[in-house]
């Protein structure tokens, strides 16, 4: 029996050796697919904007809207990024696809400036580390402001903890810039990464936003509950705004308001829509600011 057994485990060995090498080689083709399919995306305009509403808790009404990109792709249908952000980061694809982002966003202000009764929200960027530190982002940020005539407290830009730590001194530098032209700025995901109180007193940031893994177990698990409502005290103290990311059933909704959040954003509210369908909901809720 115990030969028997040293057999199975050998041949298995092999081949799983065997298993696993063209399984790595259909991992690289299908990269290369992807990869070949962004450079098209961004010829033939496959990315669209998807906007996800922030509700304020005192006001009942939408302060700010995040813009959330998808690929139309034509095989596969709607892509969401998970599935093509980390490589458009790896091979530089997302400098120009970021930029589109930020001018798609941008047009969308101006358009809605251009309404009788113009919605006041802000409209919030999700921003990758390797668009961020390109040495002209700023220029190129000033040039999109400017091309669509929007005031820059219009705009937030979505930063994560890791893009922050890493070259501190160069992103401070940016920050103030930013912060010296008006556009808000906000930590995303918060609590996941470095959660460095350090930066939080020495960057200017306008905004938090809750990881929604603390969000989902409130209700569930009493030490997130207590990290969640640290980090909405943290904020008001700071004069921080704090934004709560997947809210999702009431109970999340009732405990965040009775903390002291800011506003909210999830599938409770609303999920990520098109452009047209935000319009609609702001108007049919006359949210008309
Ligand atoms: P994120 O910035 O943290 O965005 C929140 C994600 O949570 C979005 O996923 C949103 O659709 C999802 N979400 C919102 N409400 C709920 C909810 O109630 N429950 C659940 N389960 N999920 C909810 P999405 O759109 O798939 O985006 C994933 C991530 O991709 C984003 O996370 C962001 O890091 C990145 N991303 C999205 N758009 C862009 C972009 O234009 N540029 C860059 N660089 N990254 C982007
Ligand atoms: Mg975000
Ligand atoms: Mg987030
Ligand atoms: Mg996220």
């Amino acid at each position: 029996l115990a030969d028997n057994a040293m057999y199975k485990v050998k041949k298995s060995g092999r081949n799983n050796y065997q298993f696993v090498t063209p399984s790595l080689q259909k991992e690289a083709d299908e990269r290369l697919t992807v990869q070949h399919g962004l450079h098209q995306a961004l010829e033939r305009q496959e990315f669209e904007l998807f906007y996800q509403p922030q509700i304020n808790f005192s006001t009942q009404k939408i302060s700010g809207v995040e813009a959330l990109i998808r690929w139309n792709n034509p095989d596969r249908g709607l892509v969401t990024p998970d599935e093509f952000i980390a490589i458009s980061e790896e091979t530089g694809l997302i400098v120009p696809i970021g930029t589109w982002v930020l001018e798609q966003a941008c047009r969308q202000i101006s358009d809605w400036n251009k309404l009788s009764t113009p919605p006041t929200p802000y409209l919030s960027v999700n921003m990758s580390i390797r668009q961020f530190q390109q040495k002209n982002f700023i220029s190129e940020m000033e040039r999109i402001l400017l091309k669509y005539n929007i005031k820059p407290q219009q705009l937030e830009l979505e930063l994560t903890e890791s893009l922050l730590i890493h070259n501190l001194t160069e992103t401070q530098n940016k920050l103030f810039t930013l912060k010296d032209m008006g556009v808000r700025l906000a930590i995303d995901d918060f609590g996941t990464g470095y959660s460095s109180l350090q930066y939080l007193k020495s960057l200017p940031l306008d905004v938090l936003k809750i990881d929604q893994s603390f969000i989902q177990d409130i209700g569930i698990d009493h030490n997130n509950e207590a990290i969640v409502q640290t980090i909405i005290s943290l904020a008001n103290n700071l004069d921080l705004w704090v934004v709560a990311e997947g809210v999702v059933t009431q109970r999340q909704y009732d405990f965040l308001k009775l903390k002291g959040c800011g506003s909210y954003q999830g599938y409770y509210y609303s999920k990520p829509i098109k452009e047209h369908e935000l319009l609609e909901v702001i108007k049919k809720q006359s949210l008309y600011f």
